[in-house]
């Protein structure tokens, strides 16, 4: 893949300006929105491979950014850096659609850690041809090649994480996966205490786009104690 190219939407300069050079170090090709409004000019003209998008902007808040891109069908990994961790459930909310987070103070090498990842995780292995390129489990359709997803006939339309969440349960149906397990291969780093929680809001996305009733999952079921399994 060429230089991915990044968004970052940051409004205090001395903070995007250190945010702008580790990145491009790291080869990234950089952009720096300063206000909500330009982030979405700028993701509108050129979509980005990924954004990372600070909460507090002068003109709008990263929420309503996030929700503006995600009603746009924008798909691209969107990393939010929010103050606090309580905020993670919003950020991470079916309605916002965010794919993580890192809570400020962050380290340069924490943030550049989660781009690497998410952007692996999004773009990296998807392409890799397969023996298998479409899954049935049920009524349920994962085709793996052109990451297309049907439910009862009916394509859904998923996030990267979302999709990679999905492919790596209908790889193994029946067998319940642990959260931590899930966070190591989907989202590609060790889980903390966060991440359990991380995990769990992806999943109930999940079942929000793919269960009859999302309330009494079938297809997507929890193990207690254990974490979730894919219904065969
Ligand atoms: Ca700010």
């Amino acid at each position: 893949m060429a230089n991915e190219k990044l968004l970052i939407v940051e409004d205090e300069r001395a903070v995007a300006r250190g945010l702008v050079y580790a990145l491009e170090a790291e080869g990234y090709d950089v952009t720096w929105a300063r206000t909500g409004v330009e982030a979405l000019e700028l993701a509108r003209r050129e979509p980005p491979d990924l954004i990372t998008l600070d909460l507090r902007l002068p003109d709008m808040s990263g929420y309503d950014v996030c929700r503006a891109l995600r009603s746009e069908s924008f798909r691209q990994p969107v990393l939010m850096l929010t103050a606090k961790d309580e905020e993670l459930d919003k950020v991470l909310g079916l309605e916002l659609g965010a794919d993580d987070y890192v809570v400020k103070p962050y380290s340069l090498r924490e943030l550049t850690s989660r781009i690497r990842a998410l952007l692996r995780r999004a773009y990296g292995d998807l392409a890799a041809p397969s023996e298998d390129d479409v899954k049935r489990i049920g009524d349920l359709e994962v085709d793996l090649t052109r990451m297309v997803v049907r439910a009862g006939g009916d394509e859904v339309d998923l996030t990267p994480i979302e999709f990679r969440l999905l492919r790596y349960l209908s790889a193994r149906p029946d067998v319940p996966v642990s959260r931590s397990g899930l966070m190591e291969a989907v989202w590609g780093y060790e889980s903390d205490v966060s991440s359990d929680r991380t995990v769990d809001v992806h999943i109930r996305h999940l079942r929000q786009k793919i269960e009859r009733d999302p309330a009494n999952p079938t297809r997507i079921v929890t193990v207690r104690g254990v974490g979730y399994k894919l219904q065969g």
